[in-house]
């Protein structure tokens, strides 16, 4: 059962099997933000191992499946499992799909970045 709780002074809230959802602005980010909070999980829907399995979806796509794997933590089990010449042929690929830039510096960064973690330069614009 779903319900909406709204209190004075708080967020917006829906909870679902004791899991608390915010959806909110956050205008300091500009950013709509989901806050996600499981401490109050209801115990039937617990995993063995304590986690909870959540899968996120935006649109079409899923952005996390119920493992917690996401697009960047994919792309960084493929790398520590390939050897040098592969990690080149999945950064290119990477690249290709905007799941990664490379900056002039060499470092390579997610491709949601609009900074290098390496060097704070601005992300080139993309070459049409
Ligand atoms: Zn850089």
């Amino acid at each position: 059962m779903a319900m909406a709780m709204t209190e004075p002074g708080t967020l917006p809230c829906l909870q679902v099997a004791g899991i608390q959802v915010y959806l909110y602005l956050d205008a300091d980010d500009h950013v709509v933000r989901v806050a996600v909070h499981l401490d109050t999980t209801d115990e039937e829907l617990l995993a063995s191992d304590g986690t909870v399995p959540i899968e996120v979806v935006v649109g079409d796509t899923i952005v996390m499946d119920h493992t917690g794997r996401t697009a960047d933590t994919v792309l960084c089990e493929l790398l520590d499992s390939a050897d040098e010449q592969q990690q080149q042929a999945i950064r290119d690929a990477a690249i290709t799909a905007g799941l990664l830039w490379r900056c002039t510096c060499d470092w390579y960064n997610p491709g949601d970045r609009p900074r290098c973690d390496s060097c704070a330069s601005h992300r080139p614009h993309a070459v049409l």
